[in-house]
């Protein structure tokens, strides 16, 4: 591995969820994760308008406030028909507070006159990687999830845009429909962290 991880990363993160899940997939690697709000770090601002951006302002925050190294990641949805929206926008689509109800329905609703076949959407997760927060050379791992938006929301299972989107590799279902295993095996964010493994064994 050229890039030697220290023992403990911060994850740039207050989010359990997001914690046990990439503990779990790096869990063959020798390093321990702790989320952000362990080290009293409030969430850092996400002003940018791309995935990288945030990802790196979040990961440089992190390991500027607590001198680890750090690992973020910023994901979202893209629609083709809407010029990449909502992005980084995703999780406050239809307005603060954030509600995934009604950013699905937004969705729909922005979407009403668009014909089936150009109704394109993709799942983008980055993950960035900082050693420290003056890192010249952040690992960067990107995932993607094509797909298209339903005309009308579907499913009960994952969250967010689920219940709306379509992944072209499991036609006819929306993601909501899916089970976790199937939604863990081929996601945005699972392609991103086999992404970054990759990386880090390279
Ligand atoms: P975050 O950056 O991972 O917190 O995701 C931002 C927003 O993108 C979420 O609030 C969701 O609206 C959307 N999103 C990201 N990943 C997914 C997913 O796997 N399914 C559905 N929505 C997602």
């Amino acid at each position: 591995m050229s890039f030697v991880l220290p023992a403990e990363i911060v994850l740039a993160s207050g989010n359990q969820g997001k914690l046990k899940e990439l503990s779990e997939l790096l869990s063959d690697c020798p390093n321990t994760l702790r989320l952000q709000s362990e080290f009293g770090v409030e969430p850092a601002d996400e002003p940018a308008c791309t995935f990288i951006e945030n990802a790196l302002l979040k990961a440089r925050h992190a390991a500027a406030r607590t001198g680890l190294a750090a690992v973020a990641d910023d994901s979202g949805l893209s629609v083709d028909a809407l010029g990449g929206a909502p992005g980084v926008r995703s999780a406050r689509y239809a307005g603060e507070p954030s509600d995934d109800a009604r950013n699905r329905a937004r969705l729909i609703e922005d979407l009403a006159d668009v014909a089936p076949d150009e109704r394109g959407a993709a799942f983008h997760c980055t993950i960035v990687l900082l050693r420290h927060a003056d890192d010249p050379i952040p690992i960067v791992a990107s995932g993607v999830w094509r797909g298209m938006i339903a005309q009308a929301a579907r499913g009960n299972g994952g969250f967010g845009y689920d219940p709306v989107f379509i992944a072209n590799d499991t036609p006819g279902r929306t993601a909501a429909e899916l089970t976790k295993q199937e939604k863990n095996a081929r996601s945005h964010r699972a392609r991103a962290i086999a992404a970054l493994r990759t990386l880090l064994t390279a």
